[in-house]
């Protein structure tokens, strides 16, 4: 997947997600990334989320639609990233064979990410500091 979520000099959320599928996938099969709320969500009132990784996982969660409501509730991106990411692993007992990662942004430009599996990075741009490689924290 890439997931890009950005906000502008005005404040403004956007978002975009691309994927290529998964390798060996069933014919028609669906992954989060096209469907609203599991691969990628924007509000412009909070915040904008997208996912990666194993997208039936993600899309079970709503995942990114549950990060942008927990920033709704009051959870930094990062703390949101994390609960979504915990969400899923509850949801899956085979949590440990599963990679999903999250990244976010809030209204006020401040930014996350999380995952199950280490080996997730993320870039990170702004005008300061130019162009970052972060590694996502994960649960394992
Ligand atoms: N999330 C994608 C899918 O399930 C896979 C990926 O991370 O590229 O289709």
């Amino acid at each position: 997947t890439i997931g890009m979520v950005a906000i502008d000099a005005a404040g403004n959320l956007s978002g975009a997600c691309t994927t290529s599928g998964l390798a060996w996938k069933l014919p028609g099969r669906v992954g989060d990334s096209p469907i609203i709320g599991a691969g990628l969500y924007v509000d412009n009132e909070v915040g904008a989320a997208s996912a990666t990784g194993v997208g039936e996982a993600v899309i079970r969660a709503v995942g990114s639609f549950l990060v942008v409501e927990l920033m709704r509730q009051g959870h930094s991106p990062q703390q949101a990233c994390r609960l979504a990411t915990e969400r899923v692993i509850a949801k899956n007992p085979n949590w440990k064979d599963l990679q999903v990662g999250f990244i976010a942004i809030d209204k006020r430009g401040r930014t996350g990410g999380y995952c199950i599996q280490p080996g997730f990075d993320y870039a990170l741009y702004d005008h300061e500091n130019g162009n970052r490689m972060l590694p996502a924290p994960s649960r394992i």
